[in-house]
């Protein structure tokens, strides 16, 4: 499940299908329980949100029962209106019947109001409600509510049968209504710079996610996968890897985190294209880039510092000055472009990478704190 976009809003993953099944399951278990042994209840949905919760109800309501509906609006766009419309009404004579109305979510009260006036003449034996969704912190009523499968915030939700505007009904879980959007920087800098070392301290303190495609290219060799074997060729010589390799992993990595606070990627994008690639998969998601940040390292530094790492670190292209040569090229022929890239998004903030590990630790804060 990942966050998305209905009209103009974008909605994150709230209660998966199974959850789903678990309220209804425990409501329908609930309600037969606490029936008389030969009543035969009424079931009134209240369309149209309720149709999905009505009909796997019944299914897990295991004794002889009637269904029927009638349909109300009160919903316009994500608010709603405080004007209850009688669409379809009920037809059936009710008169010293048990019924029990189900609906898909009671928030302000206005529906169930409605509902009271409804039945109140029809000399019904008992009248019983059940909701799936209660919000109890807009309820505004002193009505009763006989059964809640869960409780939820007051939080816009569509999906399983209710919509946003017409839309996302056949959504088989539920979705909640997201502002709040993931904070992805892109830690920037060429080889030696620091982005790994900082990332780990960083993703701690932003309780972000570190995707470092470096890592997990190292990983898959790792455990000698078709795509490690495949990458190890490139990475071995200190060149990029192609970007049909790299941008597929880059974008299952991204969608295994669309639910975290943000991303800091380190080590893509790397070429323009990976760039435009990652715009518009984020885009695609209801996401950005929140920004480029990027540790500045005069070059000579970053040989002596790779050179050093490659006594320990086991990476063949840390340990031949060739290789390490290799990849600044590949650095400033194909990546460093990116720095214009993102200025001309005004997204670009440069930091100095030169001083203790704490010390820089302390400057890119200082920008991804405002991010
Ligand atoms: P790093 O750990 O970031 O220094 O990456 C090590 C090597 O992995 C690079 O020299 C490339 O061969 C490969 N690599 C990592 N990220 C990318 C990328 N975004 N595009 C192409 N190749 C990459």
């Amino acid at each position: 499940m990942s966050v998305i976009k209905i009209h103009d809003k974008y909605f994150k993953p709230y209660l998966p299908k199974e959850k789903l099944e678990k309220y209804v399951s425990f409501l329908a278990k609930q309600v037969a329980e606490e029936l008389p042994k030969d009543e035969v209840p009424i079931f009134i949905g209240i369309l149209n949100g309720c149709f999905m919760f009505v009909a796997d109800f019944i299914r897990e309501f295991d004794r002889p029962c009637k269904v029927s509906f009638v349909k109300l609006a009160s919903y316009q766009g994500t608010n709603t209106s405080g004007k209850v419309k009688q669409l379809v009404g009920i037809n059936e004579n009710l008169k010293g019947k048990t019924v029990i109305i189900l609906e898909d979510i009671i928030d302000t009260g206005t529906t169930l109001t409605e509902i009271y006036n409804i039945f109140r003449d029809k000399q019904v034996k008992e009248l019983k409600i059940v909701t799936l969704f209660f919000k109890p912190d807009v309820f505004k009523k002193e009505l009763h509510i006989d059964y809640i499968g869960k409780s939820i915030p007051d939080k816009f939700i569509v999906g399983y049968g209710l919509d946003y505007d017409g839309l996302g009904r056949n959504l088989e879980s539920i979705y909640q209504l997201t502002d709040k959007k993931m904070t992805n920087i892109v830690l920037f800098g060429p080889p030696g710079a620091g982005k790994g070392t900082q990332a780990t301290r960083l993703k701690e303190k932003y309780d972000l996610v570190h995707i470092s495609t470096g890592d997990v290219f190292r990983l898959n060799i790792k455990n000698q996968t078709a795509l490690g074997m495949e990458a190890k060729k490139y990475m071995d010589q200190g060149d990029l890897v192609p970007d049909e390799i790299t941008i597929g992993m880059l974008k299952a990595e991204v969608e295994k985190n669309l639910d975290s606070n943000g991303i800091i990627f380190d080590g893509f994008p790397r070429t323009e294209h990976q760039a435009k690639v990652l715009d518009a998969f984020l885009t695609e998601k209801g996401e950005e880039i929140s920004g480029m940040v990027a540790l500045e390292v005069p070059e000579d530094l970053l040989v002596e510092r790779l050179l050093e790492r490659g006594k320990t670190s086991g990476r063949p292209d840390d340990q031949d000055e060739s290789k390490i040569r290799n990849r600044f090229n590949e650095y400033e022929t194909k990546t460093a472009v990116l720095k214009d890239f993102y200025l001309e998004q005004n997204k670009y903030y440069g930091v100095d990478g030169v001083g203790s590990i704490e010390e820089i630790t302390n400057r890119l804060s200082k920008v991804f704190g405002t991010l």
